[in-house]
């Protein structure tokens, strides 16, 4: 069998060994947390220790973190207009969100089609200033009070917006700042404090945690949500249901592990990229690196090979051992092009090809060398399919 490697760590991670151990001794334990037995209160125990290390690497208040089923939950539960900060209730007229954002955020959720504003981005994937002033002005003019939701960072390119410049511009229009961090915790280093988001979406499977385990940080644990389940009074009545403690055990536990080496773990991966890229660019000027020179994820590289689709490319690598995804692998399968590309303006025969390779805390040297050896023996075959056709 041929040797695999894996660079789809945006798809997502492999369970970290921490984690994987910390799932498997919660499946041997019992109790419900909310159960006032030994059993019960051990696993309420483990779980506001899990609380305290997901806090820890936002550098947020271990209060404000109510677990979800990931990140697509974290995010529907902070889309809605409907919010309290203690007993004051707050209610949004708008969705001020961008036009790359992950599907589980431009859906709007609770908020109508007709109150979403969509923020368009520039050439190199970032949402423009000026574009968020113009947009706050109009709708303070008309009266409406704003929710704003931007990414940290995207799935599909890495790019890393200008999250703590729009909170501020937010704040001091009155309105509430939500960010989806999903695929930037554990990789670059976050401080809650100081990006200045209301709330944030984080994913356990995207750091080496568990699928199916996620959370919503509030930064002020006052502010509320209008919840989406409906039930039990379980993390304090924000999302219902009887916790998944041992998914939410494996997530403190990657998420103490991401913590603690995210700083160097940040140089290693860029190191590793870096290599990667610049050995294609040395070596395949057909290859088109469609997000360089900008503030970026250290992990992703997103790619075009103009002409082929992206489908052909990820089953051709694939085959030769190889793991990538094509634009947002939650989407893939779809032929059309990615919306994140579009909205930079990649013509669309680029777009159609466009492909990522991502890299995680489980890749190395060795990675590259694979990965390396794989493209040199797939692309001139890809090529004269190309030229062929
Ligand atoms: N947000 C972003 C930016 C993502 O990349 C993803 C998954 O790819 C999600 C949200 C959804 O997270 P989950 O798979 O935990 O529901």
């Amino acid at each position: 069998m041929t040797e695999r490697t894996y660079l789809d760590h945006n798809a997502t991670s492999p369970v970290r060994p921490e984690a994987r151990q910390a799932l498997l001794d919660a499946l041997a334990a019992t109790g419900n947390g909310s159960s006032v037995h030994s059993e019960g209160r051990a696993s309420r125990a483990a779980m506001e220790t899990a609380r305290l290390r997901v806090a820890a690497l936002l550098g947020a208040d271990p209060r404000g973190v109510v677990f979800t089923a990931g990140g697509t939950e974290a995010d529907t539960l902070a889309l809605t207009p409907d919010y309290r900060h203690g007993e004051e209730k707050l209610s949004f007229d708008v969705l001020l969100t961008s036009a790359v954002e992950h599907a589980a955020v431009l859906r709007g959720h609770r908020f109508r089609a007709d109150q979403l504003d969509i923020l368009p981005v520039d050439a190199r994937g970032r949402v423009r200033l000026d574009e968020v002033d113009a947009a706050l002005e109009r709708h303070a003019a008309a009266g409406r009070r704003v929710f704003a939701s931007v990414m940290l960072a995207n799935n599909e390119t890495g790019v890393i917006q200008p999250v703590a410049e729009i909170a501020r511009r937010v704040h001091a229009r009155g309105g509430l700042l939500h960010t989806d961090a999903v695929q930037a915790a554990g990789r670059i280093p976050i401080s809650l404090p100081a990006l200045g988001a209301d709330l944030t979406s984080l994913s356990a499977h995207k750091l080496g945690g568990a699928p199916g385990s996620g959370a919503l940080v509030m930064a002020d644990p006052d502010l509320r949500p209008a919840p989406v389940f409906a039930g039990g009074g379980q993390e304090r009545g924000l999302r219902a249901g009887s916790e998944n403690v041992p998914a939410v055990l494996a997530f403190g536990a990657a998420a103490e592990r991401a913590g603690a080496s995210v700083e160097s773990e940040q140089t290693r991966i860029h190191a590793l990229r870096e290599r990667l890229e610049d050995a294609l660019r040395c070596e395949f000027p057909e290859l088109v690196l469609l997000v360089g020179d900008v503030d970026r994820l250290p992990n992703t590289s997103c790619l075009s090979l103009p002409g082929v689709p992206a489908e052909t490319i990820v089953i051709a690598l694939d085959l030769a051992g190889l793991a990538v995804s094509a634009g947002a692998a939650c989407s893939s399968g779809k032929v059309a092009a990615s919306h994140v590309l579009t909205a930079m303006g990649v013509p669309e025969r680029i777009a159609r090809s466009a492909f990522r390779l991502s890299f995680g805390w489980s890749s190395g040297e060795e990675d590259v060398d694979r990965a390396l050896g794989v493209i040199r023996r797939v692309l001139p075959g890809l090529l004269r399919r190309r030229a062929a056709a």
